[in-house]
């Protein structure tokens, strides 16, 4: 596989996901780091999205809930570099009816080398970091050498 460099932009765009026993969790940690979360494009999954809309004063942008295909929505956006960063606070101690799904976000944001945060320790590293609020260079697959390479194939 070849690799390219880019750059996440200064103001980056960030996926917030959480399960429903780690949605309070969540809440409080976006609370805590409101101001400097405000200052980002943020989405979310529909539920999560929900609740940050209505009990913060917050813009996120809600997608699907995350078993109706919204973990796959950020899994595309990550896929097509419309996402710099994932904050997902997933479950360790509850089944999920859509763990494909989960499993195939986790999957993607590696593929994808975006930064994935999975509880509020790792979090707060992330938004103390000072790549958080400036350009960051990651390496990312070669899309195109990856198709020519395909075609080689044939
Ligand atoms: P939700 O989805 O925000 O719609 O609850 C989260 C998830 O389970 O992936």
């Amino acid at each position: 596989m070849k690799y390219q460099m880019i750059t996440s932009p200064e103001e980056k765009r960030v996926a917030l996901v959480a399960h429903d026993n780690m949605k309070r969790k969540l809440k409080d940690w976006v609370e805590k780091h409101l101001a400097k979360l405000s200052q980002h494009e943020l989405y979310a999954t529909g539920t999560t999205g929900n609740m940050l809309n209505t009990e913060l004063d917050l813009k996120v942008n809600p997608l699907l809930s995350g078993p109706l295909g919204g973990d796959q929505e950020i899994g595309a956006m990550i896929a097509h570099k419309e996402i710099d960063i994932l904050i997902f606070f997933w479950d360790p101690l509850q089944a999920q009816p859509h763990d494909p799904d989960v499993k195939a976000l986790l999957r993607l944001a590696a593929v994808w080398n975006v930064p994935v945060a999975c509880n509020p320790s790792s979090a707060d590293l992330f938004i103390h970091s000072s790549l958080f609020d400036a350009p960051l260079e990651r390496s990312v697959p070669d899309y195109e050498a990856y198709r020519a390479s395909r075609a080689d194939n044939e």
